[in-house]
């Protein structure tokens, strides 16, 4: 009888049994399984650590090892390196392949790149495969063979493509012998860590639980109303699945079959998945995008930071009632809706004049969906100096933006405890409080747009003289 093949299938940011391709073609080509999860330092004390994101990881960890336990094999947790650990743990239990979904950052890829090299001297294969994106960046070509760099185009060659068939989540999974040292969940190797958000606004970390906010999305009149609602800050008009994607509890391809396209709402919602492709896709082509502008030729003359106006804009005390509310919304909660990103994000680059970068680091810090391609693409986009940015002379009124978008002043009432107990201050007038009803402005409005849009303009006239 032949002896029984066996696959370690390599946990990273799929933290998921659902609609896993990865587990799905282990299962269908060797004997048996063996599911790792290395707890990786230099993930988490490394360019972007976050209190918030560990402990998010550490549950959803623990479900996913509950979960493979309950379908015959558990979960072989360890602490280290892994280019070091996975090559070993595979030979020790006799592995042929390690089986993973494709990284597409830069640090996993150096990462994967190396694990597959020492793998191969032992004569075991490295299978990296889809399952974190909905189509991969060699799907999307331009004629050139490039990647895209404008999103218009990219969405268009996006929707053309099919995007691949759901698979089930297995019901029985044959367990291959246990590696030597490890644990069944991170309890011992994963210090406890207190998230820095309020535990009360937390979601629950487990993939039982981001299916069920799926379902609830899905089946929800907000889905329906999203292209209307989605940039309003008073009413829940997006899916908060974010975290979800983020950590693989969900695949993008599942949540996008349950939410469909019909209908504006479902079919704008799709186009922000295909962002978050977008994004993937762009780091995946230029890796040196993670530390540099990609038009650095309109970084603004970022001033050295004055460090009382950043850390006023870290806790919420600009003045402005929306970009504070925003910004403690980010500290009690680790996320933030994507408008109250950009407001926050404008105000930080264009009135502050403060090198994106130092937002892009703050934003991972807190939050619990903190993706280095998404994040860094959305920073670089407020900023300007990104691939398909908005045009460096559109700069956020935060006063004309809190009105548009939390009309009543219900969002800012929520997050300014300073402000919710000024009932003279109704609707449209929470967004520009009188002089000692609030914090004064850190700087105005006016001045620092003609100082932003006269940097910009320095900059032009530099470009044209060299
Ligand atoms: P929904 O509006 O319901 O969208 C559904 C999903 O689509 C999201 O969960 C997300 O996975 C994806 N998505 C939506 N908008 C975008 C976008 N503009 N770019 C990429 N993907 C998108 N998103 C992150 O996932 N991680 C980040 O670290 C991150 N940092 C950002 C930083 C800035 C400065 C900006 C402007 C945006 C950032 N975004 C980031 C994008 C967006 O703000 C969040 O994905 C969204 O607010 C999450 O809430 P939601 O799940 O309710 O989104």
């Amino acid at each position: 009888m032949a002896r029984p093949t066996t696959a370690v299938v390599w946990f990273r940011r799929d933290l998921r049994v659902h609609d896993h391709p990865a587990l799905a073609h282990a299962l269908g080509r060797y004997d048996r399984i063996v599911p790792l999860f290395v707890v990786d330092d230099r993930i988490l004390d490394g360019r972007w650590p976050s209190a918030n994101r560990r402990w998010f990881l550490a549950g959803a960890v623990r479900a996913l090892s509950a979960s493979l336990k309950a379908r015959g094999a558990g979960l072989a947790v360890l602490r280290g390196d892994p280019i070091a650990l996975v090559p070993r743990v595979a030979a020790q239990v006799g592995a042929s392949a390690i089986v993973a979904s494709r990284d597409y950052a830069p640090y996993g890829r150096r990462r994967d790149a190396a694990v597959a090299a020492a793998a191969g001297k032992r004569g075991i294969a490295f299978e990296a495969g889809r399952g974190l994106l909905v189509h991969e960046p060699d799907e999307l070509r331009r004629s050139d063979g490039a990647g895209f760099s404008v999103f218009s185009a990219f969405h268009r060659r996006w929707l053309d493509l099919s995007p691949r068939a759901i698979v089930e989540a297995p019901s029985e999974i044959r367990p291959g012998p246990r590696p030597r040292g490890s644990r069944p969940d991170v309890d011992g190797l994963l210090p406890d860590v207190t998230p820095t958000a309020l535990l009360e606004h937390l979601p629950e970390p487990t993939e039982q639980a981001a299916r069920s906010r799926l379902h609830r999305w899905s089946g929800s009149a907000a889905l329906h109303a999203y292209d209307r609602d989605r940039d309003r800050l008073d009413i829940d008009g997006s899916s908060r699945l974010s975290q979800d994607l983020r950590w693989g509890l969900l695949s993008p391809v599942e949540v996008l079959a349950r939410c469909g396209s019909s209908g504006a709402g479902p079919a704008r919602f799709r186009s922000e998945l295909a962002w978050r492709d977008f994004y993937a896709h762009l780091l995946w082509d230029r890796p040196e995008l993670a530390r540099r502008s990609a038009r650095p030729e309109l970084e603004l003359a970022w001033r050295r930071p004055d460090p009382d106006q950043v850390a006023a804009w870290m806790d919420g005390r600009t003045g402005y009632p929306v970009v504070d509310a925003a910004m403690r919304q980010l500290r009690a909660t680790g996320w933030l809706p994507n408008r109250a990103r950009m407001i926050v994000a404008s105000f930080l680059t264009k009135h502050l004049l403060v090198d994106w970068r130092i937002g892009e680091a703050y934003f991972m810090a807190h939050l619990l969906d903190g993706d280095p391609a998404s994040n860094n693409g959305g920073w670089q986009w407020v900023a300007s100096t990104g691939v398909d940015a908005q045009p460096p002379f559109r700069i956020f009124n935060p006063t004309l933006q809190g009105r548009r978008h939390d009309p009543e002043g219900t969002y800012v009432r929520r997050w300014v405890p300073e402000l919710a107990g000024r009932p003279d201050l109704r609707g449209l007038d929470i967004h520009a409080p009188p002089r000692g009803a609030y914090l004064p402005p850190l700087v105005q409005h006016g001045p620092a747009r003609a100082a932003a849009l006269a940097a910009f303009a320095g900059l032009r006239r530099r470009q044209t003289d060299s």
